[in-house]
């Protein structure tokens, strides 16, 4: 597998081209905005404005993108329409732009995911077959993440989140903290987003009724387990059909 990567220089870019060279993946190009940038983990990080460029002359057998949402719209434009499939680990989409990515689908394989840690697959699970056993207690959702994190309430938050209306059949509504005389309200799911220091990632869901509590929580220890899975998710979509695909729904099968 030869592998494109943006956002080269972030947080997660830096983790992707790590965790290609301890596979032996080979990287076709990376590139992030500006320039200068100089070498990640034995790779030359080229100009952003290059894309196009590198997309057509290197051929990468995949995309990987972590960045920020309107650049990764503009990315997965690009691959479907050079016909490379794409990864995409951005969070922070509105609702218009994941209708833009998913119509990508029809041009070239597109997988989304909010979170590519095998372990927020497991609980995603543990919360559906929690709030199934317990459907009348109260649910209550808290992230935490670093202080550099722009979108609020976290993807994977979103995604614990369906998956508890999925599980009940119905679409709570979702209360993003609470101020002044806000009484609970039955049914509905609070959401509190916590910023501090470094934190790479917890989430937690607290399910209480009367005299007990069950709380779920992940923590992640580092970004390297989101990296694992997106180039595990990567060499998966190479043989993939052109489509939009979620990692919630391949992941099982990778
Ligand atoms: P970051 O700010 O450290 O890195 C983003 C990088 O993208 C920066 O280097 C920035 O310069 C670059 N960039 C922005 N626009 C660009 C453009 N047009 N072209 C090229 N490069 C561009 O952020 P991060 O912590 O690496 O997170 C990136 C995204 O990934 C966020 O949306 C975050 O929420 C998400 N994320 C997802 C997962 C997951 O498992 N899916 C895990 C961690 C973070």
């Amino acid at each position: 597998m030869r592998v494109g990567v943006t956002g080269a220089t972030g947080r997660m870019g830096r983790e992707i081209l790590a965790e290609a060279s301890e596979r032996g993946v080979d990287v076709a190009f990376a590139v992030n905005r500006g320039d200068g940038h100089g070498d990640v983990a034995g790779v030359d990080v080229e100009p952003a404005d290059d894309f196009p460029d590198l997309l057509a002359e290197r051929a990468p057998d995949v995309v990987v993108d972590f960045t920020g949402p309107v650049s990764s719209v503009e990315y997965v434009r690009a691959c479907a329409d050079a016909g490379v499939p794409v990864v995409v680990g951005t969070t922070g989409f509105s609702d218009a732009q994941l209708d833009e990515l998913q119509s990508y689908g029809d041009d070239a394989p597109v997988l989304v995911g909010a979170n590519f840690s095998r372990g927020i697959q497991a609980l995603r699970q543990a919360v559906q077959s929690a709030v199934g056993s317990l459907p009348e207690y109260d649910v209550e959702v808290t992230e935490t993440h670093h202080n550099r994190k722009r979108d609020a309430p976290s993807g994977t938050a979103k995604v614990l989140l369906d998956a508890v209306d999925d599980a009940r059949n119905r679409d709570a509504e979702r209360v993003h903290g609470r101020e002044g005389d806000q009484p609970r309200e039955e049914g509905e799911i609070g959401v509190h987003a916590r910023r501090a220091g470094d934190v790479t990632g917890e989430h937690e869901v607290l399910l209480a009724g009367n005299d007990e509590v069950l709380e779920l929580t992940h923590r992640a220890g580092s970004r390297g387990v989101f990296a694992a899975g997106a180039l595990d998710a990567a060499e998966w979509l190479t043989t993939a059909d052109a489509g939009f695909y979620r990692f919630t729904e391949v992941a099982a099968r990778l």
